[in-house]
């Protein structure tokens, strides 16, 4: 048996499998690993300067410009053949949820129902003051185009995107609802995650002290590999389509 067929084989047994994704999940959608040496982002930037909530309470104009050409490429990103995948594994019952670490909605947008998304996402944002909260499609003009800070229309502060900053707290509900997942499954599937951002990356270990089997998919080695009970170094686009085939879900064309 091979190791696709070895990884479709424990999905197929499992009862309760969850999926954890990150950054190489979506770099055939055109989205860098923001965190990887050499994508940039983080290089011109100390992170605490602009991408922390104490840098966006004193200086928001500049983590909006700093985030701007990040989130025009998140926004109109498309999903690729890993998040297909991931979708058809769930609609044929055989992953019960998605764990992702990305903020880019590719998971949804390909049709995925249960993603937990335990560093926020764009798609609404919050005022700093009263903490409404706002679908930031209305704001997308200022926010994307126009170069302005985007304002509370109720109290007129400003809006922060509902992504997780530096020195923030993850979302609790969500880092619960992952955990719970975690000590449940007897099958966690890693894909596209290098397992080097706390605190996900200590999900796969969480969930191996509850009984539960390993597929790592990711291009670079990991933490985890010699834990794992299949471990692929490959791109997730490559792979996932196959062993959801394997697992006898219909191939679609998506392209
Ligand atoms: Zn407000």
């Amino acid at each position: 048996m091979n190791l696709i067929e070895r990884a479709a084989s424990l999905l197929g047994d499992a009862r309760h499998a969850v999926a954890l994704t990150g950054a190489g999940m979506s770099t055939r959608s055109g989205i860098p690993d923001f965190r990887s040496p050499g994508s940039g982002i983080w290089e011109q930037v100390d992170p605490l300067e602009v991408a922390s909530i104490f840098a966006f309470r004193r200086n928001p104009e500049t983590f909006f410009d700093w985030i701007r050409p990040m989130a025009r490429q998140l926004l109109t990103a498309q999903p690729n053949a890993a998040h297909w995948a991931l979708a058809q594994l769930e609609a044929a019952g055989l992953i019960q949820a998605v764990i992702t670490q990305n903020i880019d909605g590719l998971h949804q947008k390909a049709g995925s129902q249960r993603v937990l998304e335990v560093h926020g996402h764009l798609r609404e944002a919050t005022c700093i003051r009263c903490y409404r909260i706002f679908a930031t499609e209305q704001f997308a003009r200022t926010f994307l185009a126009d170069g302005g800070v985007p304002h509370c229309p109720e109290c007129g502060n400003v809006l922060k995107p509902n992504v997780i900053l530096y020195g923030e707290q993850l979302p609790a509900t969500v880092m619960w609802e992952a955990q719970r997942y975690t000590r449940q499954c007897d099958v966690m599937l890693v894909a596209g995650s290098s397992l080097e951002v706390v605190p996900a990356c200590d999900l796969p270990r969480l969930a191996r002290q509850h009984g539960a089997r390993l597929i790592l998919v990711n291009l670079q080695p990991t933490y985890m590999d010699d834990q794992a009970d299949v471990t692929l170094h490959a791109d997730v686009a490559d792979v996932l389509p196959l062993i959801a085939q394997a697992c006898g879900t219909p191939l679609t064309e998506h392209d």
